[in-house]
């Protein structure tokens, strides 16, 4: 099964908007079992939608499209889409009643434009939004599916998870799902972890398995793809090597992060935590406090920038200033 994104705005293609859909939609799809094949980002001009989409669909079954289902000018997709399968505009009621209760409760003017939102093409299964107006879209294609998705992040994301992936699930479900894990280490570096962990593995690579790396600052991922029947065993055979080899490098799995683990650990264990910082500027303690529950464990954070600092707050000795430097 092929599956393409298309993402559309020009604020994309200027570099004023990080196009952050493509990250989480091809993770989303990855971890159902949907590889990503192409994904491409086009302007918000309708004869640019409509072409990418013309051919994204001539050549996949599944096609997911991002942006312009607003009710501004800009916003094109819904009717060039409608016009490019060949489907008149129809109002959803549903959809109309629930745009004007929702600026009803408000108390905000309800421009006529704004119900533009509710035409829909005919014979669309339409994806109620919960966080804004414009609806979702889930049209057939004579090879599968198109599904249209609102730009603003905070409604994109939840109508996937909650409306288009139990679709895509029930319509157009993988045919060769793929299981992924993800084993995040740090204090290793990603040669050391390739040159521990590939000999013991070549059985299973052998067999299908697929092992990525990704370095960042001070950690590496290790991440083990397989896929068809089999995967997951294939999988938890593997993870069994990898933490045989690497041991205690291994702090956490898939999207849990070092900071979780750490005040998930202090808190199981009593422990309290303070943070001196200099030329991180507080970086860690931010990342400290960002986690749920943080405050149980985290006393305080000095960010001691200058040499006074250093010796007023953390009683650091001129001695060893001069000795050592900050
Ligand atoms: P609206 O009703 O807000 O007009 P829309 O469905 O028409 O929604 P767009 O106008 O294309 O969507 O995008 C709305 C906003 O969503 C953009 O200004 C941008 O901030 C954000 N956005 C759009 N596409 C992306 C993307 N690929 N990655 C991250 N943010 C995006």
């Amino acid at each position: 099964m092929r599956v393409e994104l298309i993402n559309t705005g020009s604020e994309l293609l200027l570099g004023r908007v990080l196009n952050t859909h493509h990250h989480w939609l091809a993770q989303q799809l990855a971890r159902a079992g949907y590889a990503l094949a192409h994904q491409q980002t086009v302007p918000d001009t309708g004869d640019a939608i409509q072409s990418a989409t013309r051919e994204a669909i001539a050549r996949a079954e599944l096609v997911l499209v991002t942006g312009g289902l607003g009710p501004t000018g800009d916003d094109l997709t819904r009717q060039r889409i409608a016009e490019l399968l060949d489907l008149p505009l129809e109002e959803h009621a549903e959809t109309r009643d629930r745009i004007t209760a929702h600026f009803k409760n408000r108390n905000r003017p309800l421009h006529k434009t704004i119900l533009v939102q509710a035409q829909v093409p005919a014979g669309a299964t339409v994806l109620r939004n919960d966080h804004g107006t414009a609806p979702g879209l889930a049209l057939p294609t004579p090879r599968g599916w198109l599904i249209l998705l609102p730009g603003p992040p905070r409604e994109l994301r939840p109508m996937f998870t909650q409306a288009v992936a139990p679709l895509l699930a029930e319509k157009l479900p993988p045919e060769n799902p793929i299981t992924t894990r993800t084993l995040k280490t740090i204090g290793i570096g990603e040669t050391t972890v390739e040159q521990r962990i590939t000999p013991a593995l070549t059985e299973w690579i052998a067999a299908g398995l697929e092992i990525g790396y990704c370095a960042r600052a001070g950690e590496v991922d290790v991440r083990l793809t397989a896929s068809g029947e089999g995967a997951a065993d294939s999988i938890a055979q593997a993870e069994a090597i990898v933490r045989e080899k690497l041991g205690a490098h291994i702090y956490g799995v898939d999207d849990e992060q070092l900071e979780e683990i750490l005040i998930r650990k202090l808190t199981a264990s009593g422990q309290t935590l303070a943070v001196a910082e200099s030329c991180t500027g507080g970086l860690l303690a931010h990342r400290l406090t960002n986690v749920p529950g943080a405050s149980a464990v985290f006393l305080a954070g000095h960010c001691t920038y200058s040499n006074v600092a250093k010796q007023n707050t953390l009683g650091v000795q001129p001695e060893t200033l001069a000795e050592h430097g900050a």
